[in-house]
Protein backbone atom coordinates (compact mmCIF):
# COMPACT_ATOMS: atom_id res chain seq x y z
CA UNK A 1 0.00 0.00 0.00
CA UNK A 2 2.86 2.68 0.72
CA UNK A 3 4.41 1.56 -2.37
CA UNK A 4 1.20 2.20 -4.05
CA UNK A 5 0.63 5.65 -2.28
CA UNK A 6 4.42 6.65 -3.48
CA UNK A 7 3.47 5.90 -7.13
CA UNK A 8 -0.18 8.18 -6.97
CA UNK A 9 1.74 10.45 -5.64
CA UNK A 10 4.63 11.05 -8.02
CA UNK A 11 2.05 10.53 -10.88
CA UNK A 12 0.00 13.52 -9.38
CA UNK A 13 1.17 15.79 -12.10
CA UNK A 14 0.56 13.45 -15.13
CA UNK A 15 -2.99 12.71 -14.01
CA UNK A 16 -4.86 13.32 -17.61
CA UNK A 17 -7.69 15.48 -15.13
CA UNK A 18 -8.05 16.74 -11.92
CA UNK A 19 -11.85 16.46 -11.24
CA UNK A 20 -13.21 13.68 -13.09
CA UNK A 21 -15.79 12.85 -16.10
CA UNK A 22 -18.57 11.06 -13.97
CA UNK A 23 -21.96 11.37 -13.63
CA UNK A 24 -24.27 10.97 -10.49
CA UNK A 25 -24.66 7.19 -10.33
CA UNK A 26 -21.29 6.39 -11.88
CA UNK A 27 -20.67 3.70 -9.18
CA UNK A 28 -23.86 2.81 -7.56
CA UNK A 29 -24.67 1.11 -11.25
CA UNK A 30 -21.77 -0.43 -11.11
CA UNK A 31 -21.31 -2.18 -7.55
CA UNK A 32 -22.06 -5.62 -6.64
CA UNK A 33 -25.67 -5.21 -4.85
CA UNK A 34 -24.58 -6.93 -1.45
CA UNK A 35 -21.38 -7.45 0.42
CA UNK A 36 -19.15 -10.71 -0.11
CA UNK A 37 -20.28 -13.37 2.17
CA UNK A 38 -16.85 -14.92 1.91
CA UNK A 39 -13.07 -12.73 1.83
CA UNK A 40 -11.59 -11.32 -1.20
CA UNK A 41 -8.29 -10.99 -1.32
CA UNK A 42 -6.29 -7.47 -1.45
CA UNK A 43 -5.20 -7.61 -5.26
CA UNK A 44 -8.69 -7.96 -6.29
CA UNK A 45 -10.19 -5.15 -4.05
CA UNK A 46 -7.53 -3.32 -5.32
CA UNK A 47 -7.73 -3.95 -8.96
CA UNK A 48 -11.71 -2.54 -8.18
CA UNK A 49 -10.52 0.63 -6.67
CA UNK A 50 -8.27 1.23 -9.57
CA UNK A 51 -10.72 0.16 -11.92
CA UNK A 52 -14.14 1.45 -10.81
CA UNK A 53 -13.27 3.95 -7.80
CA UNK A 54 -10.19 5.88 -9.26
CA UNK A 55 -12.30 7.60 -12.05
CA UNK A 56 -14.57 8.81 -9.83
CA UNK A 57 -11.96 10.78 -7.48
CA UNK A 58 -11.14 14.98 -7.35
CA UNK A 59 -7.29 14.84 -7.14
CA UNK A 60 -6.92 17.18 -4.30
CA UNK A 61 -3.12 16.68 -4.65
CA UNK A 62 -2.74 17.78 -7.86
CA UNK A 63 -0.03 20.56 -8.25
CA UNK A 64 -3.67 21.73 -10.68
CA UNK A 65 -6.14 21.90 -7.77
CA UNK A 66 -7.10 25.38 -7.20
CA UNK A 67 -10.40 24.50 -5.85
CA UNK A 68 -12.25 25.80 -2.52
CA UNK A 69 -9.57 25.88 -0.32
CA UNK A 70 -6.79 23.20 -0.34
CA UNK A 71 -6.21 20.22 2.19
CA UNK A 72 -3.18 18.93 1.92
CA UNK A 73 -1.77 15.82 2.61
CA UNK A 74 2.15 15.04 3.99
CA UNK A 75 4.09 11.66 4.30
CA UNK A 76 4.74 12.72 7.79
CA UNK A 77 0.92 13.13 8.49
CA UNK A 78 0.26 9.78 6.88
CA UNK A 79 2.73 7.67 8.58
CA UNK A 80 0.73 9.28 11.72
CA UNK A 81 -2.40 8.05 10.87
CA UNK A 82 -0.77 5.00 9.66
CA UNK A 83 0.54 4.47 13.51
CA UNK A 84 -2.81 5.72 15.35
CA UNK A 85 -5.38 3.39 13.42
CA UNK A 86 -2.65 0.38 14.40
CA UNK A 87 -2.86 1.73 18.31
CA UNK A 88 -7.36 2.08 17.71
CA UNK A 89 -7.19 4.39 20.81
CA UNK A 90 -10.24 6.11 21.41
CA UNK A 91 -9.10 8.71 23.83
CA UNK A 92 -12.18 10.34 25.40
CA UNK A 93 -10.68 10.58 28.79
CA UNK A 94 -7.07 10.82 30.35
CA UNK A 95 -7.43 7.25 31.59
CA UNK A 96 -8.61 6.05 28.47
CA UNK A 97 -5.83 7.56 26.67
CA UNK A 98 -2.74 9.32 28.76
CA UNK A 99 -0.46 10.16 25.51
CA UNK A 100 -3.57 10.63 23.82
CA UNK A 101 -4.65 13.70 25.96
CA UNK A 102 -0.42 14.84 27.02
CA UNK A 103 -0.02 14.42 23.70
CA UNK A 104 -2.37 17.04 22.49
CA UNK A 105 -2.09 19.48 24.99
CA UNK A 106 1.52 19.75 24.10
CA UNK A 107 0.95 19.90 20.18
CA UNK A 108 -1.50 23.05 20.89
CA UNK A 109 0.80 24.55 22.70
CA UNK A 110 3.46 23.98 20.12
CA UNK A 111 1.00 25.23 17.58
CA UNK A 112 0.03 28.16 19.60
CA UNK A 113 3.62 28.77 20.29
CA UNK A 114 4.35 28.54 16.40
CA UNK A 115 1.43 31.42 15.30
CA UNK A 116 2.59 33.61 17.75
CA UNK A 117 -1.23 33.19 20.13
CA UNK A 118 -1.62 34.32 23.07
CA UNK A 119 0.01 32.88 26.38
CA UNK A 120 -3.80 32.29 27.77
CA UNK A 121 -4.62 29.87 25.05
CA UNK A 122 -2.39 27.97 26.29
CA UNK A 123 -2.80 24.30 28.40
CA UNK A 124 -0.06 24.53 30.55
CA UNK A 125 -0.07 21.06 31.56
CA UNK A 126 -3.84 21.32 31.98
CA UNK A 127 -3.15 23.95 34.97
CA UNK A 128 -4.58 27.22 33.29
CA UNK A 129 -7.67 28.67 32.84
CA UNK A 130 -7.03 28.27 28.43
CA UNK A 131 -6.40 25.58 26.70
CA UNK A 132 -6.46 23.96 22.88
CA UNK A 133 -8.46 21.23 21.40
CA UNK A 134 -8.10 19.72 18.67
CA UNK A 135 -12.02 19.66 16.86
CA UNK A 136 -12.89 17.45 13.80
CA UNK A 137 -13.89 20.31 11.89
CA UNK A 138 -13.89 24.02 12.20
CA UNK A 139 -17.91 23.75 11.68
CA UNK A 140 -18.04 21.62 15.36
CA UNK A 141 -15.72 24.42 17.06
CA UNK A 142 -18.21 26.88 16.26
CA UNK A 143 -20.73 24.61 17.49
CA UNK A 144 -18.59 24.14 20.69
CA UNK A 145 -17.60 27.83 21.08
CA UNK A 146 -21.52 28.97 20.25
CA UNK A 147 -22.48 25.93 23.10
CA UNK A 148 -19.79 27.69 25.60
CA UNK A 149 -21.10 31.23 25.05
CA UNK A 150 -24.75 30.46 26.05
CA UNK A 151 -23.71 28.05 29.10
CA UNK A 152 -22.03 31.87 30.05
CA UNK A 153 -24.69 34.11 29.05
CA UNK A 154 -27.82 31.75 30.94
CA UNK A 155 -24.93 31.49 34.18
CA UNK A 156 -24.45 35.05 34.32
CA UNK A 157 -28.46 35.40 34.41
CA UNK A 158 -29.99 32.32 34.85
CA UNK A 159 -33.52 33.98 34.26
CA UNK A 160 -32.61 35.07 30.73
CA UNK A 161 -34.93 33.90 28.47
CA UNK A 162 -33.15 31.57 25.91
CA UNK A 163 -35.00 32.69 22.95
CA UNK A 164 -33.76 36.06 23.10
CA UNK A 165 -30.20 35.47 22.67
CA UNK A 166 -28.49 37.01 19.38
CA UNK A 167 -26.06 35.72 17.32
CA UNK A 168 -23.54 38.28 15.18
CA UNK A 169 -21.09 37.94 12.33
CA UNK A 170 -20.82 38.92 8.55
CA UNK A 171 -22.87 38.19 5.84
CA UNK A 172 -19.38 36.59 4.18
CA UNK A 173 -18.80 34.28 7.40
CA UNK A 174 -18.65 30.71 6.43
CA UNK A 175 -22.41 29.17 6.68
CA UNK A 176 -21.04 27.21 9.32
CA UNK A 177 -22.01 30.33 11.47
CA UNK A 178 -25.43 29.44 10.60
CA UNK A 179 -25.67 26.50 10.47
CA UNK A 180 -24.44 26.38 14.33
CA UNK A 181 -27.16 28.72 15.66
CA UNK A 182 -29.26 26.23 14.15
CA UNK A 183 -27.95 23.57 16.00
CA UNK A 184 -27.75 25.31 19.05
CA UNK A 185 -31.26 26.95 18.96
CA UNK A 186 -30.04 30.46 18.29
CA UNK A 187 -32.97 32.30 16.76
CA UNK A 188 -31.62 35.92 16.06
CA UNK A 189 -28.68 35.67 13.60
CA UNK A 190 -27.46 38.64 12.46
CA UNK A 191 -25.43 38.61 9.21
CA UNK A 192 -24.05 42.22 8.90
CA UNK A 193 -23.31 43.18 5.62
CA UNK A 194 -19.85 43.93 4.87
CA UNK A 195 -19.31 46.21 1.47
CA UNK A 196 -16.81 46.21 -1.21
CA UNK A 197 -15.25 49.26 0.06
CA UNK A 198 -13.44 47.69 2.90
CA UNK A 199 -12.40 44.63 0.88
CA UNK A 200 -15.22 42.48 2.58
CA UNK A 201 -14.16 43.06 6.28
CA UNK A 202 -17.29 43.84 8.67
CA UNK A 203 -16.83 47.04 10.44
CA UNK A 204 -16.66 47.52 14.05
CA UNK A 205 -19.43 50.19 14.18
CA UNK A 206 -21.78 47.52 12.09
CA UNK A 207 -21.21 45.18 14.83
CA UNK A 208 -22.04 48.12 17.63
CA UNK A 209 -25.03 49.69 16.23
CA UNK A 210 -26.65 45.90 15.92
CA UNK A 211 -25.88 45.18 19.42
CA UNK A 212 -27.20 48.29 20.59
CA UNK A 213 -30.43 47.87 18.58
CA UNK A 214 -30.94 44.72 20.32
CA UNK A 215 -30.15 45.48 23.83
CA UNK A 216 -32.74 48.00 23.16
CA UNK A 217 -34.93 45.86 22.14
CA UNK A 218 -34.65 43.58 25.06
CA UNK A 219 -33.07 40.96 23.42
CA UNK A 220 -29.20 39.47 25.06
CA UNK A 221 -26.05 39.38 23.09
CA UNK A 222 -24.91 36.22 23.06
CA UNK A 223 -22.51 35.42 20.28
CA UNK A 224 -19.77 37.25 18.06
CA UNK A 225 -17.69 35.78 15.34
CA UNK A 226 -15.05 37.25 13.63
CA UNK A 227 -13.48 35.78 10.24
CA UNK A 228 -9.62 36.28 9.43
CA UNK A 229 -9.83 34.70 5.65
CA UNK A 230 -13.33 34.63 4.53
CA UNK A 231 -14.15 31.18 2.27
CA UNK A 232 -15.40 33.31 -0.06
CA UNK A 233 -12.34 36.49 -0.85
CA UNK A 234 -10.07 35.72 2.14
CA UNK A 235 -11.22 39.03 3.71
CA UNK A 236 -9.78 39.72 6.92
CA UNK A 237 -12.11 41.12 9.73
CA UNK A 238 -10.27 44.23 12.17
CA UNK A 239 -10.70 41.52 15.13
CA UNK A 240 -9.45 43.85 17.75
CA UNK A 241 -11.44 46.67 17.03
CA UNK A 242 -14.68 44.57 16.58
CA UNK A 243 -13.97 42.66 20.32
CA UNK A 244 -14.11 46.10 21.30
CA UNK A 245 -17.14 47.14 19.73
CA UNK A 246 -18.60 43.79 21.48
CA UNK A 247 -16.92 44.65 25.05
CA UNK A 248 -19.11 44.54 27.52
CA UNK A 249 -22.07 43.10 25.67
CA UNK A 250 -21.42 39.78 27.12
CA UNK A 251 -20.94 38.34 24.18
CA UNK A 252 -18.39 35.52 23.56
CA UNK A 253 -16.25 36.57 20.74
CA UNK A 254 -14.87 33.90 18.33
CA UNK A 255 -12.58 34.17 15.76
CA UNK A 256 -12.59 31.40 12.79
CA UNK A 257 -9.26 31.62 10.74
CA UNK A 258 -10.15 28.21 9.12
CA UNK A 259 -7.99 28.16 5.95
CA UNK A 260 -5.67 31.62 6.98
CA UNK A 261 -4.85 30.42 10.54
CA UNK A 262 -1.70 28.42 9.04
CA UNK A 263 -0.12 31.97 8.01
CA UNK A 264 -0.11 33.05 11.64
CA UNK A 265 3.32 31.00 11.34
CA UNK A 266 5.20 33.76 9.46
CA UNK A 267 5.44 36.78 11.04
CA UNK A 268 5.31 39.29 8.47
CA UNK A 269 1.54 37.89 8.36
CA UNK A 270 1.14 38.49 11.96
CA UNK A 271 -0.94 41.87 11.19
CA UNK A 272 -3.59 39.67 9.98
CA UNK A 273 -4.01 38.93 13.53
CA UNK A 274 -4.20 41.41 15.94
CA UNK A 275 -6.53 41.50 18.61
CA UNK A 276 -6.55 37.82 19.32
CA UNK A 277 -5.71 38.79 23.32
CA UNK A 278 -9.14 39.99 23.77
CA UNK A 279 -11.36 36.69 22.35
CA UNK A 280 -12.37 34.34 24.25
CA UNK A 281 -12.19 31.56 21.34
CA UNK A 282 -10.29 30.71 18.17
CA UNK A 283 -9.77 28.21 15.40
CA UNK A 284 -8.00 27.32 12.94
CA UNK A 285 -7.86 24.15 10.30
CA UNK A 286 -4.51 22.61 9.78
CA UNK A 287 -6.23 19.80 7.36
CA UNK A 288 -6.43 22.96 5.08
CA UNK A 289 -2.85 24.83 4.28
CA UNK A 290 -0.76 23.27 6.59
CA UNK A 291 -0.09 19.67 5.55
CA UNK A 292 -1.94 17.54 7.89
CA UNK A 293 -4.41 15.31 6.37
CA UNK A 294 -7.98 15.77 7.10
CA UNK A 295 -9.31 15.84 9.86
CA UNK A 296 -7.61 18.49 12.42
CA UNK A 297 -9.00 21.77 13.33
CA UNK A 298 -6.76 23.79 16.38
CA UNK A 299 -9.03 25.41 18.57
CA UNK A 300 -8.43 27.50 21.78
CA UNK A 301 -10.28 29.15 24.21
CA UNK A 302 -9.22 31.69 26.92
CA UNK A 303 -11.50 29.94 29.70
CA UNK A 304 -12.69 26.71 29.27
CA UNK A 305 -14.89 26.56 32.22
CA UNK A 306 -17.93 27.91 30.43
CA UNK A 307 -17.00 25.07 27.54
CA UNK A 308 -16.88 22.34 30.69
CA UNK A 309 -20.09 23.85 31.72
CA UNK A 310 -22.00 23.06 28.39
CA UNK A 311 -20.77 19.59 27.66
CA UNK A 312 -19.73 17.90 30.63
CA UNK A 313 -22.23 15.79 32.60
CA UNK A 314 -20.35 16.06 35.70
CA UNK A 315 -20.38 18.70 37.81
CA UNK A 316 -17.23 20.96 37.67
CA UNK A 317 -16.99 21.19 41.43
CA UNK A 318 -16.71 17.03 41.33
CA UNK A 319 -14.01 17.15 38.64
CA UNK A 320 -10.19 16.74 39.50
CA UNK A 321 -7.78 19.27 38.72
CA UNK A 322 -4.83 18.54 37.35
CA UNK A 323 -3.78 16.13 34.62
CA UNK A 324 -7.16 14.50 34.50
CA UNK A 325 -7.90 17.14 31.54
CA UNK A 326 -10.84 14.81 29.70
CA UNK A 327 -11.75 15.54 26.20
CA UNK A 328 -15.05 14.55 26.11
CA UNK A 329 -15.54 17.62 27.83
CA UNK A 330 -14.34 20.03 25.44
CA UNK A 331 -16.18 18.69 22.54
CA UNK A 332 -19.54 16.88 21.02
CA UNK A 333 -18.85 13.37 20.62
CA UNK A 334 -17.44 10.76 23.28
CA UNK A 335 -15.05 9.11 21.23
CA UNK A 336 -12.02 10.98 19.56
CA UNK A 337 -9.00 10.14 17.39
CA UNK A 338 -5.52 10.39 18.20
CA UNK A 339 -5.28 13.53 16.06
CA UNK A 340 -2.17 15.23 17.71
CA UNK A 341 -0.01 12.42 16.56
CA UNK A 342 -0.60 13.90 13.06
CA UNK A 343 0.98 17.39 13.92
CA UNK A 344 4.02 15.60 15.88
CA UNK A 345 5.72 13.85 13.04
CA UNK A 346 4.67 16.47 10.67
CA UNK A 347 6.45 19.35 13.12
CA UNK A 348 9.13 17.42 14.26
CA UNK A 349 10.18 15.77 10.74
CA UNK A 350 9.68 19.01 8.74
CA UNK A 351 10.25 21.13 11.23
CA UNK A 352 9.05 25.10 11.19
CA UNK A 353 11.67 26.85 9.31
CA UNK A 354 10.67 23.86 5.97
CA UNK A 355 6.36 24.60 7.25
CA UNK A 356 7.15 28.52 6.62
CA UNK A 357 9.50 27.97 3.37
CA UNK A 358 6.18 25.89 2.26
CA UNK A 359 3.50 28.67 3.18
CA UNK A 360 5.53 31.17 1.65
CA UNK A 361 6.24 29.66 -1.10
CA UNK A 362 2.58 29.25 -1.99
CA UNK A 363 1.57 32.79 -1.02
CA UNK A 364 4.65 33.74 -4.03
CA UNK A 365 2.53 31.92 -6.56
CA UNK A 366 -0.71 33.31 -5.68
CA UNK A 367 1.09 36.60 -6.33
CA UNK A 368 2.80 35.75 -9.44
CA UNK A 369 -0.94 34.50 -11.05
CA UNK A 370 -2.61 37.84 -9.26
CA UNK A 371 0.12 40.22 -10.81
CA UNK A 372 -0.74 38.24 -14.48
CA UNK A 373 -4.36 38.88 -13.88
CA UNK A 374 -3.45 42.98 -13.89
CA UNK A 375 -1.54 42.92 -16.79
CA UNK A 376 -4.26 41.69 -19.13
CA UNK A 377 -6.68 44.15 -19.55
CA UNK A 378 -9.39 42.42 -20.36
CA UNK A 379 -9.50 40.94 -16.48
CA UNK A 380 -9.77 42.44 -13.16
CA UNK A 381 -8.87 41.85 -9.73
CA UNK A 382 -12.17 41.01 -7.72
CA UNK A 383 -10.68 41.57 -4.13
CA UNK A 384 -6.78 41.90 -3.04
CA UNK A 385 -4.67 38.94 -3.12
CA UNK A 386 -4.54 37.70 0.09
CA UNK A 387 -2.58 34.26 1.27
CA UNK A 388 -3.13 31.77 -1.46
CA UNK A 389 -6.44 33.42 -2.94
CA UNK A 390 -6.81 35.02 -6.09
CA UNK A 391 -10.35 36.42 -7.18
CA UNK A 392 -10.65 37.58 -10.64
CA UNK A 393 -13.15 37.84 -13.74
CA UNK A 394 -13.40 39.25 -16.67
CA UNK A 395 -14.39 42.96 -16.95
CA UNK A 396 -17.37 44.98 -18.52
CA UNK A 397 -19.22 41.65 -19.26
CA UNK A 398 -22.30 39.75 -18.31
CA UNK A 399 -22.18 37.59 -15.80
CA UNK A 400 -22.75 34.71 -18.28
CA UNK A 401 -19.65 35.22 -19.71
CA UNK A 402 -17.44 34.58 -16.88
CA UNK A 403 -19.80 31.71 -16.15
CA UNK A 404 -19.04 30.80 -19.78
CA UNK A 405 -15.07 30.87 -18.95
CA UNK A 406 -14.99 29.48 -15.88
CA UNK A 407 -17.03 26.13 -17.59
CA UNK A 408 -14.69 26.15 -20.29
CA UNK A 409 -11.61 26.23 -18.22
CA UNK A 410 -12.90 23.20 -16.27
CA UNK A 411 -14.39 21.61 -18.76
CA UNK A 412 -11.04 20.31 -20.25
CA UNK A 413 -9.81 18.51 -16.70
CA UNK A 414 -6.78 20.08 -16.47
CA UNK A 415 -7.03 22.19 -13.53
CA UNK A 416 -9.92 22.87 -11.34
CA UNK A 417 -11.31 25.93 -9.74
CA UNK A 418 -14.59 27.14 -8.54
CA UNK A 419 -16.38 30.68 -8.12
CA UNK A 420 -18.17 32.91 -5.81
CA UNK A 421 -19.89 36.00 -5.57
CA UNK A 422 -18.99 39.31 -4.37
CA UNK A 423 -21.75 41.99 -4.00
CA UNK A 424 -23.74 39.58 -6.97
CA UNK A 425 -20.94 39.35 -9.57
CA UNK A 426 -19.92 36.46 -10.44
CA UNK A 427 -16.15 36.09 -9.41
CA UNK A 428 -13.56 33.16 -10.31
CA UNK A 429 -11.38 31.79 -7.29
CA UNK A 430 -8.18 30.51 -7.64
CA UNK A 431 -6.62 29.21 -4.11
CA UNK A 432 -2.95 27.92 -4.49
CA UNK A 433 -2.45 25.44 -1.63
CA UNK A 434 -2.01 21.93 -3.05
CA UNK A 435 1.84 20.87 -1.71
CA UNK A 436 2.82 19.52 -5.41
CA UNK A 437 2.32 22.89 -6.96
CA UNK A 438 5.14 24.63 -8.51
CA UNK A 439 5.35 27.54 -10.82
CA UNK A 440 4.85 25.57 -13.86
CA UNK A 441 1.48 24.85 -12.90
CA UNK A 442 0.53 28.37 -11.83
CA UNK A 443 1.75 29.76 -15.26
CA UNK A 444 -0.19 26.95 -17.11
CA UNK A 445 -3.23 28.33 -15.14
CA UNK A 446 -3.11 31.43 -16.58
CA UNK A 447 -2.10 30.22 -19.74
CA UNK A 448 -5.50 27.94 -19.39
CA UNK A 449 -7.39 31.35 -18.32
CA UNK A 450 -5.78 33.37 -21.28
CA UNK A 451 -6.60 31.24 -23.76
CA UNK A 452 -10.59 30.62 -22.25
CA UNK A 453 -10.86 34.26 -22.30
CA UNK A 454 -10.41 34.43 -26.13
CA UNK A 455 -12.85 31.52 -26.79
CA UNK A 456 -15.60 33.19 -24.42
CA UNK A 457 -15.52 36.73 -25.79
CA UNK A 458 -15.26 35.84 -29.49
CA UNK A 459 -18.46 33.32 -28.45
CA UNK A 460 -20.07 36.86 -26.23
CA UNK A 461 -18.89 38.82 -29.12
CA UNK A 462 -20.40 37.32 -32.16
CA UNK A 463 -23.50 36.80 -29.70
CA UNK A 464 -23.85 40.60 -29.24
CA UNK A 465 -23.29 41.29 -32.61
CA UNK A 466 -25.63 39.37 -33.61
CA UNK A 467 -28.01 40.77 -31.25
CA UNK A 468 -27.13 44.08 -32.29
CA UNK A 469 -27.68 43.25 -35.99
CA UNK A 470 -31.62 42.24 -35.35
CA UNK A 471 -32.30 44.95 -33.36
CA UNK A 472 -30.93 47.17 -36.09
CA UNK A 473 -33.05 45.08 -38.22
CA UNK A 474 -36.11 45.41 -35.60
CA UNK A 475 -35.61 49.12 -35.91
CA UNK A 476 -35.18 49.72 -39.19
CA UNK A 477 -38.69 48.46 -40.02
CA UNK A 478 -40.38 49.09 -36.43
CA UNK A 479 -41.67 52.68 -36.08
CA UNK A 480 -39.15 54.98 -34.95
CA UNK A 481 -37.13 52.38 -33.02
CA UNK A 482 -33.81 53.44 -31.85
CA UNK A 483 -31.29 51.26 -33.96
CA UNK A 484 -28.12 49.52 -33.21
CA UNK A 485 -28.90 50.65 -29.27
C1 LIG B 1 -13.44 25.85 5.17
C2 LIG B 1 -13.98 26.88 6.09
C3 LIG B 1 -14.85 26.53 7.13
C4 LIG B 1 -15.40 25.14 7.31
O1 LIG B 1 -14.42 24.25 7.67
P1 LIG B 1 -14.76 22.75 8.14
O2 LIG B 1 -13.54 22.38 8.90
O3 LIG B 1 -14.97 21.97 6.92
O4 LIG B 1 -15.98 22.80 8.98
C5 LIG B 1 -15.23 27.52 8.01
N1 LIG B 1 -14.80 28.78 7.88
C6 LIG B 1 -13.99 29.17 6.87
C7 LIG B 1 -13.55 30.60 6.76
C8 LIG B 1 -13.56 28.22 5.93
O5 LIG B 1 -12.77 28.61 4.93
Amino acid sequence: MVDLIADYYEGLPQQPRVSPDVQPGFLCDAMPPRAPEQPESFEAVMADVRDKLMPGVVHWQSPSFFAYFPSNYSFPAALADMWSSVLGMVGFSWAAGPVSTELEMAMMDWMAELCGLPEAFKCNGGAGPGGGVIQGTTSEAVVVALLAARARCLAGCPAADKLKLVAYSSDQAHSCFKKACMIVGIDHVRLLPASPQHDWALQPEALKAAIAADVAAGLIPCFAMASIGTTSSCAVDPVAQLAAAAAGSGAWFHVDAAYAGSAALLPEQRHHFVGLEAVDSYSFNPHKWLLTNFDCCCMWVADSGPLKEALSLTPVFLRAAGNSLDYKDWQIPLGRRFRSLKLYFLLRMYGAEKIRAYLRHHIALAAAFAQAVAADPRFELAAPQRFGLVCFRLRDVPREVNAALLAELNAGGRLFLIHTELSGAYTLRLAVGAATTQLEHVQAAWAAVAAAADVVLQAHGAAAGRKEAAAAGAGAGGAGGAAGA
